[in-house]
């Protein structure tokens, strides 16, 4: 571990490796590295891999994929718990030793009709405390008890909450060690957060339960408690817990789908925090925006329609250079490698204002780099008809004669053509658009004329005057 300046933030995002990164792990990995980042802090990452049947290594690369895309980086780690049992079994012996723990032998069986008895009864099942005082040694069947106080509260004073006040008498004498010597969750998360020296933590709320038996567990250990924020759930549209059912769960597959990092990352800010009613946020305005003190306290809407809007415009925002690599992936469907360079990063950017997601982009980029357009069949019928056959040779002639393909030059070629025909320029223009894309919707028809190039551009007219012909016969 890194040494740790004084008074530095330390946050960590802590990721159970039993499935793949889900919007709201996200978004909790998220505030933790916004919070390190905006105060220079460090960003720890940890993989709590002790539940080894659920764990697994495909779960672990999913994660770090996510996190990657979202480039979401960290500055200590990973840590992997099971690689810790060592450190967790010095910290079960030192409890033990100060009196904080205890062993205990109760039979599973004791145990299972304590909580038979307490359920009829109605009340909450909870260990009598039967070994609490026998003083026992370790042995083969024991686990480890932490002693919880009788009496009293436990007070978890939330950023996020305000205070939750916990009786301690509903506190359990949990087991923090199993009699196999395995450390149980609660007890590993704190020994894990103070050994890293994490100072502020942000996770969702359903780990709120928790936070009392960790809160008694620093205290037992001597150790100053950590800032807390509990963060409201993120819920579908009809308020229950986000689930499949609601839209994609994993983060990679929206990037799939053709979602910009910096636009998912955008959304999972809003979807609990805000900043007066300001949508749009680079990662860098994040970073310098984000707050504990406004991270709301009700819970978070998933809603495919604002993050559909937000890509778009954080496509349209982006230089077109940026969204050259992010793209490519986007053709090989089509079987287009594309290359970098100027003619790629113009084609982009007359798509950027009609782009909602990179896999659009790339499915109305594919004019620019087929060497010869397919006419949709309602386009052709509707715009290539006898009529347009005139202006369109006409288009021929004088674009013959432009040395350079720019707007201006472009512009000056269309008039010549509207004049000599009397057409208007809507006229001419859906025809060429047609044979120039094979659509009816496209950039504006200078600019891709400038795109495509002399030689394609009076070919493709040329196989729309051929197509004409056809059906003149
Ligand atoms: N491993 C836990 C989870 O994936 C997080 C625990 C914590 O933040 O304390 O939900």
């Amino acid at each position: 571990m890194k040494p740790q300046p004084k008074n530095q933030i330390v946050t960590r995002f802590p990721p159970s490796p039993t499935g793949y990164l889900h919007v709201g792990g996200a978004r909790t990995a998220l505030f933790n590295w916004l919070y390190a980042r905006q105060t220079g802090g460090r960003f720890v990452l940890r993989i709590e891999d002790t539940d080894t049947k659920r764990s697994t290594q495909a779960s672990t690369d999913a994660i770090f994929e996510a996190l990657d895309w979202l480039a979401l980086d960290w500055d200590d780690g990973p840590y992997f718990q099971s690689q810790r049992f060592e450190i967790y079994r010095e910290f079960i012996e030192r409890l033990v030793d100060a009196g904080h723990a205890y062993y205990c032998t109760c039979s599973t069986e004791r145990l299972e009709a304590m909580r038979r008895d307490a359920m009829a009864a109605g009340g909450k099942p909870k260990y009598d405390g039967s070994c609490r005082e026998k003083g026992l040694e370790k042995t083969a069947d024991a686990v480890v008890r932490f002693r919880a106080p009788l009496v009293g509260t436990t007070v978890v004073a939330d950023v996020v909450k305000g205070n939750i006040v916990f009786q301690n008498d509903e506190l359990d004498d949990f087991i923090i060690a199993r009699s196999d010597g395995t450390p149980t969750y609660n007890f590993v998360v704190v020994v894990d957060d103070i050994t890293m020296g994490i100072n502020t933590i942000i996770r969702g709320d359903d780990h709120v339960m928790n936070t009392p038996k960790q809160i008694l567990l620093y205290r037992a250990l001597d150790s100053s408690l950590p800032v807390f924020a509990h963060v409201p759930m993120v819920l579908g549209p009809d308020r229950t817990r986000l689930s499949k059912r609601h839209g994609a769960m994993s983060v990679t597959a929206y990037r799939d789908m053709g979602y910009l990092p910096d636009a998912f990352i955008n959304y999972l800010a809003r979807l609990g925090w805000s900043y007066g009613d300001q949508e749009f946020f680079s990662r860098t305005e994040l970073i310098e925006k984000f707050s504990l003190e406004n991270i709301g306290r009700s819970a978070g809407i998933f809603d495919l329609e604002k993050l559909l809007a937000l890509n778009a415009a954080h496509i349209q925002a982006a230089r077109p250079q940026d969204l050259v690599a992010p793209l490519k992936p986007f053709f090989k469907p089509y079987g287009f490698d594309i290359e970098d360079g100027p003619f790629i990063e113009s084609a982009i950017r007359t798509l950027q204002p009609r782009s909602k997601t990179l896999a659009d982009m790339a499915r109305d980029a594919l004019f620019y780099l087929q060497d010869a357009v397919e006419f949709e069949v309602a386009a052709a019928r509707k715009f290539l008809k006898a009529e347009a056959r005139e202006p369109l040779e006409l288009l021929m002639v004088e674009l013959r004669k432009l040395s350079e393909f720019t707007e201006p030059g472009l512009e000056d070629v269309f008039k010549v053509v509207m004049e000599k025909t009397g057409l208007k320029l809507g006229k001419i223009a859906q025809p060429v658009r047609v044979a120039l894309t094979g659509r009816t919707a496209s950039p504006g028809i200078f600019e891709i004329t400038e795109i495509i190039g002399k030689d394609r551009v009076l070919s493709r007219l040329q196989a729309a005057v051929d197509y004409i012909k056809g059906t003149e016969k």
